[in-house]
């Protein structure tokens, strides 16, 4: 059992002005922040962190809306971090989420979902690696 996740609020998200209502729902669902920070991806980053869709027919499509505006990048603790925060967030595509998950509350559509949450604890370390430095985790 992990207990910590790596997410992202993506672009959509950041500019429709849900940042703070999804942080929320992510805090009072029992997280802590660990480690967190605003950046806009470039296209080379973009691409370096979903290098294993590259073959994907979406994946410039994909590349594309995630350097369409700034992310939140966040490091999460709790038990059970990857798959509670999965159940928080819901299935890919909105369409399929459950009521009250935060894709099923802010999601447009499978590419614009919202936020993203590690599928694993071993990409969970490697995508909290490709933001974080040691100096910026507590
Ligand atoms: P996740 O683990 O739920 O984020 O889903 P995946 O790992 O399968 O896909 C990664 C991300 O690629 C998703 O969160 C979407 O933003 C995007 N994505 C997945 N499928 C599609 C698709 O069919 N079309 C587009 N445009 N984007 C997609």
């Amino acid at each position: 059992m992990s207990n910590r996740t790596f997410t992202m609020i993506k672009p959509d998200a950041t500019g429709k002005g849900y940042t703070g209502a999804i942080l929320d729902q992510i805090i009072k669902a029992g997280f802590t922040v660990k480690a967190m920070k605003w950046v806009r991806l470039t296209e080379e980053q973009a691409g370096l962190f979903y290098d294993i869709h590259r073959a994907r027919p979406f994946f410039q499509e994909l590349v594309d809306f995630m350097i369409s505006g700034p992310i939140v990048a966040a490091i999460l603790e709790k038990d059970n971090a990857v798959a509670d925060f999965r159940e928080l967030i819901g299935a890919t595509n909105p369409a399929n989420a459950a009521d009250g998950t935060i894709r099923k509350l802010y999601a447009a559509n499978i590419g614009e979902n919202a936020v993203h949450g590690s599928d694993s604890d071993e990409n969970a370390i490697i995508e909290g690696d490709f933001f974080f430095s040691k100096l910026e985790r507590f």
